[in-house]
């Protein structure tokens, strides 16, 4: 059985309730070592598709079946969900938070039993089922951001922990300058089922190729510390390689700032992310 056919079997699994995502998780994990072929050509392989990223190869796995229409009535309602709670206040909002708005807001509207338990399976899932190797770094769906810890960054829509993440901001905007800018903060679960879902549909569904270049929820370090930077005025392009061709990028290397989180040629399933700064050591 394909990798592919696995998941699809999982999904409507996990629908259905019978049977519990890591159960047959197990079954996964077992039928890929029963295909391991050449360690080397594993290796090459890995090393090219965290390369060319956003592409799909034949084994991504994809959300199939009569879990998509679950799947896209969800990441249109959480869309929805952040217009109208706001891009700045929808970046750290909890999953109970979330639910309470939508159903307050007939724009949004309640999510209905089959969309919670959708993302409840999404949340539970081990990642490395569809190709992501990280540590989950928010263990409940409903763990909160408390709103004590985090400060509002001025003109930027994005919240930085007080403490060593505001700390090493402040010393690179100063020592680096002011066209060094926050481009992504602190990320509750909800705004990272926002964009991992997001990615995974406009992929077609496909969960690997998402998870290469954006954390399933709970999995992201945003959710404790990193944050993102890019250069003023760079738009988009802070977020592709060739951010390490800005001022930005040479200056905060020279100064040492790069710790990164996803270095080239990680093994944790992600694509090199030259601007995500590590803020702690976990
Ligand atoms: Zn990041």
């Amino acid at each position: 059985m394909k990798r592919r056919d696995f998941l699809k079997t999982l999904m409507l699994c996990a629908a259905g309730w019978g049977i519990a995502p890591d159960a047959a998780a197990d079954n996964l994990t077992i039928t890929h070592a029963l295909h391991s072929e050449n360690p080397d050509d594993h290796i090459r392989d890995y090393i090219h598709k965290m390369k060319f990223f956003n592409q799909s190869y034949e084994d991504d796995i994809y959300i199939t079946g009569n879990m998509k229409s679950v799947f896209n009535t969800t990441v249109m309602r959480l869309n929805r969900l952040e217009e109208v709670t706001g891009h700045g206040n929808f970046q750290i909002l909890s999953f109970d938070d979330g639910i309470a708005i939508a159903a307050k807001y007939s724009e949004v509207g309640e999510f209905t039993r089959s969309e919670l338990d959708f993302m409840e399976m999404i949340f539970q899932m081990e990642a490395n089922q569809y190709g992501f190797f990280g540590q989950k770094q928010l263990k409940s769906i409903t763990d909160r951001i408390n709103e004590n810890d985090v400060l509002k960054v001025p003109y930027t829509g994005n919240y930085l922990y007080m403490g060593k993440p505001l700390e090493t901001y402040n010393s690179i905007r100063q020592k680096a300058g002011e066209e060094v800018i926050l481009t992504s903060g602190v990320r509750g679960i909800m705004k990272q089922f926002l964009l991992f879902l997001n990615k995974t549909y406009k992929s077609d569904g496909n969960l690997s190729l998402a998870s290469r270049s954006l954390a399933p929820p709970g999995y992201s370090f945003h959710g404790n510390g990193d944050f993102d930077v890019g250069q003023a005025g760079f738009g988009a392009a802070n977020f592709t390689k060739r951010f390490t061709t800005t001022e930005v990028y040479k200056k905060l290397s020279d100064l040492g700032y790069l710790k990164l989180r996803y270095p080239e040629n990680n093994m944790l399933g992600v694509r090199f992310e030259p601007w995500h700064i590590q803020t702690n050591s976990v």
